[in-house]
């Protein structure tokens, strides 16, 4: 271990190892800690999700994190493969999103200001791409540039390259307070157990595998989608508890709420095996976006933890993000729009809800 490293990370899910990585790629001496395995709870637990973004179009702070996970991803999945042998399983895949007809009054301009590609679909449309899928209620709209990832190999993919960028990993290492004399800065990357208004919302997830791929895009249905797998897995997500608090583990009625919905959507599910389900705790926030940057009244104490629903997304510009803070570079949003004591954001359509 670095007697007094540059940056101490405290947390090792997504965020905290692609900060780390991408602070050592810097050229500074990081080390993390994590009370428990490296990379095995919300990050885990996330279906890899990528919806489509735009940098150069995007209109807000959150966008242009999104979006430049979405450009960065596959050229980072490359990066880490190259460096370990370990393949995320990154998949441009191409989604479809089902949207009421209220909610494509707002949210259609977002993507189209951003300069998102899609395409309204026909029901035979739809059926001709993905003949699997039943009746959704809602228009059916493509969007060709939806990937995903497998979170698992990610992560696995991530800790091998922090290690052979010479980063200290520290699994089942509990760090108490604001350990801010161990490392030049400290990073707090605590997810779901940051504080600081950061709370959990446990979402639930199912598992369910057919010997053959049924449908291979992402089907968005509001705050619900299924993800195929290329292997015939299928994960359906996923619940919002937030009443649920730290309890991390599934009920009966949501794992057969999805089931259900898994079986509306694609029924020929309805033969599919139920592998397992697992539940993890997001990190939400009181507006839904990410703290990210200093601590106020510590002066070398920052904080990038709160991303919810959207850290496997927002991971790469998240890193991006605190590693120009850290080395004095332009950063690529203005950096209040993530403040702790940022006052409470109005919130305007997003982009993606899944
Ligand atoms: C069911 C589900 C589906 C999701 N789907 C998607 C998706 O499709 N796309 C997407 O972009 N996002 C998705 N998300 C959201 C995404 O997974 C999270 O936003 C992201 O994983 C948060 O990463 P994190 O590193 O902040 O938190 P975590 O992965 O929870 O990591 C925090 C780490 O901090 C450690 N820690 C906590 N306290 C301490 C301490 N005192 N000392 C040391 N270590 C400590 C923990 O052990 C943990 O390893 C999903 C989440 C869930 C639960």
């Amino acid at each position: 271990m670095a007697k007094h490293p540059d940056v101490a990370v405290v947390g090792g899910g997504i965020i905290g190892l692609t900060c780390a990585y991408h602070l050592a790629r810097a050229g500074l001496a990081v080390e993390v800690f994590d009370r428990g395995d490296l990379g095995k709870e919300a990050s885990w637990a996330g279906a890899g999700i990528l919806p489509p973004g735009n940098p150069a179009g995007a209109a807000t702070p959150i966008d242009v994190l999104r979006a430049i996970g979405s450009e960065r991803f596959p050229g980072f999945s490359a990066e880490l493969r190259e460096l370990t042998g370990v393949d995320n399983g990154y998949l441009w895949c191409g989604g479809v999103e089902f949207l009421g007809s209220g909610e494509a009054a707002d949210v259609l301009p977002v993507w189209r200001n951003e300069g998102i590609a899609f395409e309204r679909l026909s029901l035979e449309g739809l059926r001709r791409l993905e003949p699997a899928v039943g009746d959704v209620p809602g228009e059916a709209y493509l969007l060709p540039g939806c990937a995903q990832v497998r979170n698992p190999r990610h992560l696995r993919a991530l800790i091998a390259s922090c290690e052979r960028l010479g980063v200290g990993l520290h699994p089942h290492t509990p760090v108490e307070g604001v350990p801010r004399d161990r490392a030049g800065r400290v990073l707090l990357a605590t997810g779901a157990w940051a504080g600081r208004g950061v709370y959990p919302v446990r979402g639930q997830i199912v598992l369910l595998k057919t010997p053959a791929p049924t449908f291979t895009r992402v089907l968005m249905l509001g705050k619900r989608y299924l993800v195929p797998r290329v292997d015939g897995h299928v994960l359906v997500g996923s619940t919002e508890e937030p009443e649920a608090g730290f309890e991390k583990a599934n009920t009966a009625a949501e794992v057969a709420d999805l089931v259900a919905l898994a079986v509306r959507t694609v029924p020929a599910l309805a033969a599919a095996e139920r592998v397992r389900c697992w539940a993890g705790l997001r990190p939400g926030t009181p507006d839904g976006l990410p703290f990210i940057g200093p601590v106020p009244g510590w002066d070398n104490v920052f904080v990038a933890a709160g991303h919810f629903r959207a850290g496997v997304q927002l991971s790469i510009g998240t890193a991006q993000l605190v590693t120009e803070l850290f080395t004095g570079r332009p950063t690529c949003v203005p950096p209040a729009a993530f403040a702790l004591d940022r006052p409470p954001h109005a919130g305007g359509p997003a982009a993606f809800r899944s």
